[in-house]
């Protein structure tokens, strides 16, 4: 069986293809292509690269094509991407606007391109299914509330991958099933023994940051759109709420423009003025610019505000893990982040730090309480064994 991933940006396309036959589970192609402007091409060229790699025959191979989709109305889990679940989509474009548009426009191309094919999303808010009210509720009024505006959490597909990968290496198989099963058993009842405490950094061009306890998230730093939480590329992070009615009264702006300012000027570009992209940033601030030191320690403090917050709710940490662009590349802001936490148990080895590079790594000293963790992601994997599933049952 065979079941491709596209990934979806808004001007990019990047896919992997998994072959899960006789039992098997390998990744058989992975491209991408960059500063799409036609969607309808930019798929064309990826079904011809995966001909002419002989990763696919004959289209009629595909099985299914799977999304990681990120939020929808009155939907989440792994579902299939029929008119009712675009128009969920859509729905909510507004909250997601740098996410749900793209996915969308693309969903409709794949739908027209390969009309036989089985289109699937898994939503990355599925994850957070289980994670305590508490910790997922705004003190809004109730019929806000009820018109949806609560903490969804984001990076589903990412944190699950750490959340099993990190159980295996920490030597427990049994939470590592338990969260392989758990979009199609639910958690159930913790596995025996101590519990398995984890924080999983996801820090990229998006970033967030999950607890969790037994492999299951018990919150997200992303709450109702994935413009909350740490500060993205350049998309504003965790902000009081009458900030957006103040700055629109006395910038002048409408909503539509404050908007846009929030989710394409904000971020580590808006912090540093300098660009969305760490490298660049980094070599500012190593050339002196303030600003762009500045938009670092802003990411940094806000990454420990929250591996602090569940610090505390999972009373102590078996490991720290990172991973995505940032997590999996930048051995100073790890060092950074990690600093000054060995009242916690939460030690970096500098030798062991600079030399984890996209792989998988531990970067603690051999006799630290806490493990910390390099584990390079792979949402696409996550979502793939979710479509496979989901075609399984018919
Ligand atoms: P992501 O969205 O996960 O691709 O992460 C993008 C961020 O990670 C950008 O800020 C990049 O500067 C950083 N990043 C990604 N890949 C690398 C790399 N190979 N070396 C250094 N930084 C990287």
């Amino acid at each position: 069986m065979k079941i491709l991933v596209a990934n979806i940006g808004s001007t990019s396309l990047k896919w992997r293809l998994f072959d899960f036959s006789e039992g098997a589970e390998r990744m058989v192609h992975k491209g991408g292509l960059e500063r799409v402007t036609d969607y309808a091409a930019a798929i064309e060229t990826c079904l011809e690269k995966l001909r002419q790699d002989g990763a696919l025959t004959k289209e009629g191979d595909l099985a299914a094509v799977g999304f990681k989709t990120v939020l929808a109305k009155d939907l989440t889990g792994c579902v299939r991407l029929d008119e009712a679940a675009i128009a969920a989509m859509e729905a909510m474009n507004h909250v997601a606007p740098a996410h749900n548009p793209p996915y969308v426009a693309g969903i409709r191309q794949f739908a027209k391109r390969l009309p036989g094919v089985p289109l699937v999303g898994l939503f990355e808010t599925a994850f957070y299914q289980w994670a305590p009210e508490a910790a997922m509720r705004y003190a809004v009024p109730a019929n806000w509330h009820a018109a949806g505006i609560r903490r969804w959490g984001f990076h589903g597909a990412s944190h699950k991958y750490i959340a099993e990968r990190s159980a295996e290496l920490l030597g427990r198989p049994e939470v590592a099933e338990r969260v392989r099963r758990l979009y199609q058993d639910g958690p159930g009842q913790p596995p025996q023994g101590p519990p398995l405490r984890v924080i999983s950094c996801h820090l990229g061009g998006s970033s967030s940051i999950t607890g969790l306890r037994d492999g299951v998230a018990i919150g997200n730093s992303l709450g109702l759109s994935p413009q909350s939480g740490l500060p993205h590329n350049n998309r504003v992070g965790d902000l009081d709420a009458m900030a957006v009615p103040h700055a629109m009264r006395t910038l002048g702006l409408d909503l539509a423009e404050a908007e846009r300012q929030l989710c394409k000027e904000g971020g580590l570009l808006g912090l540093s003025g300098v660009s969305n992209d760490i490298r660049d940033i980094q070599a500012a601030a190593d050339s002196g610019n303030e600003q762009a030191r500045l938009a670092l320690e802003v990411f940094v403090h806000e990454a420990r505000r929250w591996i602090g917050a569940y610090l505390v709710e999972l009373n102590g940490l078996d490991a720290l893990v990172f991973t995505a662009g940032i997590g999996e590349n930048r051995a100073e802001l790890r060092a950074a982040i990690a600093a000054n936490l060995d009242a916690f148990g939460i030690r970096i080895d500098p030798e062991r730090n600079q030399a984890a590079r996209a792989v998988e790594a531990v970067i603690s000293p051999e006799d630290a309480p806490v493990k910390v963790l390099v584990i390079p992601t792979n949402e696409e994997l996550v979502v793939a064994r979710e479509v496979r599933r989901l075609l399984q049952q018919g």
